[in-house]
């Protein structure tokens, strides 16, 4: 598999924030967004054996997938080796590609992060976890009718598009969403705030 990071840290984002994991950043993504922060292109070959013996070196048991998209690269024999070791598996994907071979069905958290103007195709998610945008209120309107596994794991997290001005008024405006609308949740990148990983 080739691997963009591995790093022990702790989740920044949506129903598991301040919850200590190990992250597994696959390379390659099959979408382009605008404001995307990872390089797709760099990564370092390793084996599943090798991922998962990497992963257990820190004490642990959450392992969060993610990428780019990690339904490019996943594979039922990965989750089982995860399990093996006795690891909860979240995956963080964007939802327009199927997790092949019954993933959907072994995995133990699915975070879906679907990008501007898609309705998520996969069939099982425990978290919705969406980029909010002020100017397509729409958008966010429809993805509310989306149904996860969960009642109260929807979340909007403010989109950061590295203007100070920009992001301060999008924040705003998904605050005042979330209050109107409170079926949503905030979801904020702590890892950020925090200046970690
Ligand atoms: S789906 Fe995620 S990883 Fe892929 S380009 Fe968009 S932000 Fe980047």
């Amino acid at each position: 598999m080739k691997v963009n990071e591995l790093f022990y840290s702790l989740q920044g984002e949506g129903h598991f924030a301040g919850t200590p994991a190990t992250f597994v950043r696959l390379s390659g993504c099959n979408l382009q967004c605008d404001f995307c922060d990872t390089r797709h292109t760099t990564g370092t070959e390793m084996s599943e054996e090798e991922i998962v013996a990497e992963a257990s070196r820190y004490p642990a048991r959450h392992v969060v997938v993610t990428g780019g998209e990690p339904a490019l690269q996943l594979t039922p024999s990965f989750i089982g080796r995860l399990h093996d070791a006795g690891m909860f598996v979240q995956i963080e994907t964007n939802g327009t590609l199927p997790l092949a071979g019954g993933m959907e069905g072994t995995v133990d958290w699915i975070t879906c992060s679907p990008k501007y103007g898609m309705i998520p195709e996969i069939q099982r998610m425990d978290e919705l976890k969406v980029v909010f945008d002020h100017t397509h209120p729409e958008y966010i309107s429809r993805l509310g009718q989306v149904q996860t596994c969960h009642e109260d794991t929807y979340y909007l997290q403010p989109c950061d598009r590295g203007e100070r001005d920009w992001n301060m008024v999008n924040l705003k405006a998904c605050i005042r969403y979330i209050m109107e609308h409170p079926k949503w949740r905030l979801s904020l990148q702590t890892h950020k705030i925090l200046g970690i990983r």
